[in-house]
């Protein structure tokens, strides 16, 4: 039997009307399905229009963002992507291509012009630029790396002389006057060329090549610079002669520093009690920074500290405080005077970067004083954002033999887990704690802790800021055996603390021999 239409089957099924509904509802159903199906492709066409047109979006974002907005050129991300495409995966024992790097350097007129002329005006002029590289290398490979700085692959077997009569071309080319109304403004440049394959294969040896030649160019005032061999032990040489430079600079910038700063030491003293008198075993000190303003006097470091922070000036500051100090350990370690050893203070900043760790190896190594007594004082607020690099920090300063103290302690939240790991080996208790620690119970139950706390890491507490007996005395029974603070002595200039160590080793020569248990130096830290 063949197929039957529609209305076939329809009238075959007249009389039986069950079925014939039967029929009919499935033939509803099947109508429907097809209306769903036409729906859920055109759903499916409208979904995929708006994925092409978002995949557009996004390509063009992305080639957008590979391209210099300034002269429409493509900038360091494309050029990255074609030279590694140009170059493919080629061995560089077996170049198959050829050619040059051009690096060109936008002279110090483009840098004035930018300065002082209309943002309009100095775009105009690099637009202008960038239209003639592209119309003289015909759109080839020319990229706007940086805001004065363009990189030009160029395809062929140069030599030495074809290559630069090339770029003697292109010079005279950006070096033609840009016409405003009333004046013309001339841009020169220099350029820096390496070759391949004489000069390497590979693209990042290619381009510092170029960098050098473009150095070299700068140094001699060439106005062009070809890569050779002998140009990259010159470029080492001169930053070499820039290091020295630059450590000269900081010779001098401490020198102007040490006009209007100044280092006060405020006496940190382990003591015993005899009878009712504290007698004073041994002397460290802190070293503070004070600030002798030209205009406002004296400035307090609880000014100016935070502001040196937030600006960055916190580490020329820091490196003289480093450099100050030293020169003064040397000095009184000379004099073999009883110094157990000074403590500075380190701002989070200055822990920022490893420099840290090279300007005291620096310093270790250009003075006499033993290592062990230079301590360094941090908050715990420093270890706050990583924890871990700090204590690897602290790890590889304490190996040159530094020691660390927590300053400020209890005031801060974050660093209990972590002290235990540090190798310190004092906890400065707050002062906002000693200030009330004779008639606050609750200053006293902190105190209690933080004094048991220490007991039970092996670390020594130092009371910071005692300003009475009465303080002194309850601290004393409470365990602590390290003060500072205006009760014992107050900061005072290098010369007094100089005097200040004298007495003391005066009147520790005229008491009679103390026994060893209570002549005992503090303790080295427990790490
Ligand atoms: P700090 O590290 O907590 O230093 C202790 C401060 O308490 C010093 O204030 C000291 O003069 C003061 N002080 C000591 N004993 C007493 C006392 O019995 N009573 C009272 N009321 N105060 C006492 P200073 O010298 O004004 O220094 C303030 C802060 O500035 C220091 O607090 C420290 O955080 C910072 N600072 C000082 N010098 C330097 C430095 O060379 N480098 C860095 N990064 N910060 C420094
Ligand atoms: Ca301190
Ligand atoms: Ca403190």
């Amino acid at each position: 039997m063949g197929l039957l239409s529609i209305s076939q089957l329809m009238h075959k099924l007249d009389g039986q009307e069950d079925i014939r509904q039967v029929v009919m509802d499935l033939l509803e159903e099947i109508k429907q399905l097809r209306a769903d199906k036409r729906g859920l492709l055109t759903r499916t066409q409208e979904l995929l229009q708006v994925i092409d047109e978002q995949t557009r979006r996004s390509n063009e974002l992305r080639s957008r963002m590979e391209i210099n907005p300034k002269t429409g050129l493509p900038n360091h991300l494309r050029m990255d992507k074609e030279i590694a495409h140009f170059f493919g995966n080629q061995s560089p024992e077996k170049p198959q291509r050829s050619g040059a790097f051009l690096l060109v350097r936008l002279d110090k007129n483009y840098d004035t012009v930018q300065r002082t002329l209309k943002p309009q005006m100095s775009e105009w002029i690099l637009y202008q630029l960038g239209e003639r590289m592209r119309t003289m290398f015909r759109d080839r490979y020319v990229f706007h790396t940086r805001e004065s700085e363009f990189l030009i692959l160029v395809e062929g077997s140069y030599n030495t002389k074809t290559i630069e009569k090339i770029a003697r071309a292109l010079r005279r080319e950006i070096h033609q006057p840009h016409i405003f109304t009333g004046y013309n403004v001339h841009i020169g440049c220099t350029v820096g060329i390496s070759l391949f394959p004489d000069h390497g294969y590979s693209k990042s040896y290619l381009l510092q090549n170029a960098d050098i030649a473009l150095q070299h160019a700068l140094d001699q005032d060439t106005g062009i610079g070809i890569y050779h061999e002998g140009m990259r032990d010159q470029v080492v040489e001169r930053m070499d002669l820039q290091n020295s430079i630059i450590k000269a600079l900081e010779h001098q910038a401490i020198k102007e520093m040490d006009k209007q700063f100044d280092m006060y030491y405020q006496p940190i003293v382990s003591v015993l009690k005899e009878g009712t008198e504290f007698v004073v075993q041994r002397v460290f000190a802190e070293a503070l920074i004070r600030w002798h303003h030209p205009r406002l006097g004296l400035v307090s470091p609880g000014m100016f500290i935070p502001l040196a922070e937030e600006t960055g000036l916190i580490i020329p500051i820091g490196n003289w405080v480093l450099y100050t100090v030293a020169r003064h350990l040397d000095q009184w370690f000379a004099q073999e005077l009883p110094l157990g050893g000074v403590s500075i203070n380190l701002s989070p900043r200055q822990f920022r970067t490893e420099d840290v760790v090279e300007n005291i190896r620096r310093i270790l190594d250009n003075h006499s004083f033993p290592p062990d007594k230079l301590w360094l004082e941090i908050t715990e607020s420093t270890l706050i954002e990583e924890p871990m690099r700090i204590i690897s920090l602290m790890q590889k300063l304490h190996n040159k033999g530094i020691r660390f103290a927590v300053d400020d302690f209890g005031t801060g939240y974050s660093s209990l887990s972590y002290v235990h790991r540090m190798p310190v080996g004092h906890l400065k208790i707050d002062q906002s704690f000693i200030k009330k620690v004779t008639d606050d119970a609750k200053s006293q139950a902190i105190v209690r802790t933080i004094i048991a706390m220490a007991k039970e890491l092996g670390f020594d507490a130092i009371a910071e800021g005692v300003e009475t007996k009465e303080q002194a005395e309850f601290l004393y029974n409470e365990g602590v055996r390290i003060f500072q603070g205006y009760f014992f002595a107050r900061p005072m200039p290098a010369e007094d603390f100089l005097v200040y160590l004298e007495q003391q080793s005066d009147q520790a020569g005229s008491r009679p021999p103390e026994d060893s248990e209570t002549a005992s130096p503090i303790p080295d830290p427990q790490v």
